[in-house]
This record gives structure tokens, sequence and C-alpha cells, in this order.
């Protein structure tokens, strides 16, 4: 019998607005001593209410529309009743019954094509606080304790672990391009749960899922699927096909899942409206504003970088990979109106510098429109590409000068006057007698070396191309 897995996923991300989602303390807790971000709303004191922050609101409906999901004009949250250590309220405050956005989708390409991945919903809730078990016992640390989450929930259409991570990447990116999240899984921004059946192929039906609780890597979402994927294959061949849905664990460093519970259905939670929130009432025109200030979506933008700028495949994806960059890389084709040199400029030259000091972009000093001035003095003239990137593109990186001030404090400034290159070439010629006797018994090298001369003699900055025809002249005459 053949099998395929049915896979759907749940991605929790951290909304990166300034304070929690319900309450004024910090949303940033990275760093912080424990149980030292927290304040009466987020503790759950008795008699304190939650006032909805406006900018998380505003940051969910951003990566709703980022995902094709349809903003629903009327929600509202709903406590989700449950007990555990780490949520002091009993309840976490979620939305059930009228989330904020649902049906959208994203497109993936894989290895066997383009793939369609339907979303069900994107809804807003809080994140609970953390525990940490050693062998003495247990702490709980609150700082976590009502910063602003998205819950985004697809639909079961993934159909391999290749499919679940590219889905899960380009969620991440699309977080990052509308500003919602910074999703960076290494600080806990971003979780998945990943939903795992097998069904005998040709069959429509569902058949009970594993779903394996908060997997934070594409690393470990990917070995976790496949071995889920295995373990279920080996139940099916013995007869034996999971008989209900069940909620497991996965150990990152055995790389294999185990189970926890049978998993609870929404009955269990006890949902019921939050009376402390007032629903929330969105107008078409709003809505509409809002997407006026959406960004170009990575996939745009790459397509973009190929068909309109030839940039190469591997340069379109190093660049769109890095959300900042490519709006960097924008910029400075935007004004500097010369896709080739900013290719060069922003791909090679200063990507390769910052790497050679480990640090990324945030680190430079020079912004995209001196980076654009820099480039357009290249393209009139005023100064060589070989000065632009050496000594001027140097001093800018390390102190954040203009090229206008680099080149006028170093005096680089290029040498275009036909009379100063005509009495250097004349030196250059009467010096070097032998190039000279080369060039005329028709050794072509014996320009070039002259041509060398000169631009040594001018420290770089002679119009190599008005060099070039000086020489061929005087050397005609001599
Ligand atoms: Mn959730």
């Amino acid at each position: 019998m053949e099998l395929e897995a049915i896979i759907g996923l749940e991605i929790h991300a951290q909304i990166s607005s300034k304070g929690k989602i319900f309450c004024p303390s910090a949303a940033n807790y990275f760093g912080k001593e424990p149980n030292t971000n927290i304040d009466p709303v987020c503790m759950g004191m008795p008699g304190q209410l939650p006032v909805l922050n406006e900018v998380a609101l505003l940051k969910g409906i951003r990566a709703a529309m980022a995902i094709n999901c349809k903003i629903n004009k009327y929600s509202h949250f709903d406590r989700k009743n449950y007990f555990y250590p780490d949520l002091p309220k009993g309840y976490q405050i979620s939305q059930f019954e009228f989330p904020l956005s649902e049906n959208g989708y994203l497109e993936i390409e894989t290895s066997q094509g383009k793939r369609k991945i339907g979303i069900t919903r994107l809804h807003l809730e809080e994140d609970a606080g953390k525990l940490t078990h050693y062998q003495g016992g247990t702490l709980v640390d609150f700082n976590r304790a009502g910063v602003g989450l998205m819950e985004i929930v697809s639909e079961p259409d993934m159909r391999s672990s290749e499919e679940a991570v590219l889905y899960a990447k380009a969620i991440q990116q699309i977080l990052r391009y509308t500003d919602a999240s910074d999703a960076d899984m290494e600080k806990g921004m971003m979780r998945f749960d990943a939903s795992i059946s097998l069904r005998p192929v040709g069959e429509s039906k569902l058949y009970p899922r594993a779903e394996i609780k908060n997997l934070n890597s594409f690393r470990s979402l990917e070995t976790a699927i496949n071995f889920e994927i295995e373990r279920q294959k080996e139940m099916w061949e013995a007869k034996e096909a999971p008989k209900n849905d069940t909620t497991v664990g996965y150990d990152d460093i055995a790389g294999t899942t185990f189970f926890m519970r049978n998993k609870e259905g929404s009955d269990e939670y006890r949902y019921f409206p939050e009376p402390d929130l007032p629903p929330v009432i969105l107008e078409e025109d709003f809505l509409e504003k809002i997407r006026e200030t959406l960004p170009e979506m990575p996939e745009v933008k790459y397509r973009r970088y190929l068909e309109e700028y030839n940039l190469t495949e591997s340069e379109a994806l190093f660049l769109i990979e890095d959300r900042d960059l490519a709006f960097y890389f924008d910029e400075v084709l935007e004004l500097s109106d010369d896709t080739k040199k900013s290719t060069s400029f922003v791909l090679s030259i200063l990507v390769g510098r910052l790497k050679k000091d480990n640090l990324g972009l945030k680190d430079s000093k020079i912004s995209s429109t001196q980076m654009a001035e820099l480039i357009k003095k290249v393209t009139t003239g005023e100064i060589s590409m070989n000065i632009a990137k050496g000594d001027v593109f140097e001093e800018m990186y390390l102190t954040g000068k203009s090229s206008q001030q680099v080149i006028e404090e170093k005096g680089l400034k290029s040498i275009t006057d036909e009379g100063e290159i005509d009495k250097i070439c004349q030196q250059v010629v009467a010096e070097n007698p032998k190039s000279v006797q080369d060039y005329k018994g028709g050794k072509e090298n014996a320009l070039k070396s002259l041509v060398g001369q000169v631009m040594k003699a001018t420290r770089g900055q002679a119009n190599p191309q008005l060099v070039n025809e000086t020489l061929i002249k005087i050397l005609k005459q001599n």
C-alpha cells in the first residue's frame, strides 16, 4: 500500500510592537533578568484590565494581508481556559470563533514545482511565560507572558518536510518584510507545531494525526516531520495505524518524537468571549490605507530582479533573503539609476567588506544615498572605478564620510584636463625609450606598460581612456 503524508503547520510568531499586546511592559524581554519585565495586567492581578495595543493589531493586519487572508470586519477575543504554571491568569486571551483573518494562501517553489498552501486563519493572542525544568524543580519566568503573538494556521496541504520547511521560511520572510515580527528563531520569536498523518494514496479522508509541539528551528521541523512520517509508516505497515489524535514532543538531541498526551478538543478549553475587551471592528477605508503601505513582497521582488534587472538567480535570492539588504539595494538602484554598478557596489564590495569584519548591514556607516552618490561620481567620470572601489569606499566605510568629502580631503578627483595628461604622457614617453622602441616594433604590450606608468605617476587619477588616446597620438608623432 502506498502512503502519503498529510502535513499542516501552526506557526506562532511574536509581534514586534514596542509593548506587550494588552499591557505596557516591553515586548522585547531578551536578556532581561527573570520576572522584571512584568506588570499587574500580564501577571493577572485581580481588577486589572487589558487594553489592546493598536500597533500590535496593525502589524497583525499587515501580516494577514501579505499572506492573502481576508480581514474580518468583526472579530473578538476569547478566553482559552487551561491551567499551567506559565499562565498567570489561568486562561490565555486568544481568538476562537471570530478571528482577525481567514482564508489565505501562499505559493512556494519546491523541487516538484509550484505548490499552493492554503492558510486557514491568522489570529492574535498572548504568549505565556517560560518554564525551566532542572533537577531540583521548575523555575518560571513571566517576562514573556503577554507578548503579542500571531498564530498562523495552515490547511493540511503539505506532503513532505521539504514543503513544510519552504512554507515556514516563506512565512518568516513575509513577517519580516511586513515588519510584523523579527521572527528570529534563535530568540524563540517564531515556533512551529506540525500535524502529521498518513493515508493511502488516492483516498481523500483524513486519518488521526500526531501534533508535534514547539519546534524552534527549521532543522528540527524537518527532522521531526521525517521521523514522525517513518514512525507512522511502520504503524500502518504493522496494521496498527494511529486511532486517535495525539500530542507528541520532539527530542532535539535524539531526533525522535515521544508521546505526551491524547490531543484536547476545543471543548476542553471552555472558550468564551473575553468580557474585558471590546470587539475589534474594522472599516474598509482603514484597511485600504494599511494595504497601501505594504511593501513589495519577496516573491515579487525576486521576479523583478530577474526580469527587469537581469540579476542572476543567486544574486536575487541573496538579496531577498535579507529584507534590509533588499530595501537598501532598491534605494541605491533608484537613486543611482545604474543596475550594474549598484549590484557590484552593494553585493560584492559592501557585503564583502562587512563580511570581512563579521558585521551586518545594520553596522554599515554608508547610507543608501551616499552609496548612490559614489556610484554617480564613477558614472560621470569624476573619479575612476578603481579609486571609487578602493580608497574612497574604504574611507567611507571606516568613517561614514560622504564620497564628496573623501575625494576633497584626499585629492582623488580624476585628472581629465587634456593639457595636464599630455604633459605627463610626454614625460613618460621620454623616460621610457625601450617601451617606445618595442611599441614601434609591433609589441602591443608596450603600450600597456606606458599607460601603467602614467597611471602610476597620477596615483591612478588619470582617466585611462584619455591616457590611452594621448599616448597613441604622441607615439605616432614620435
Ligand atoms: Mn496558539
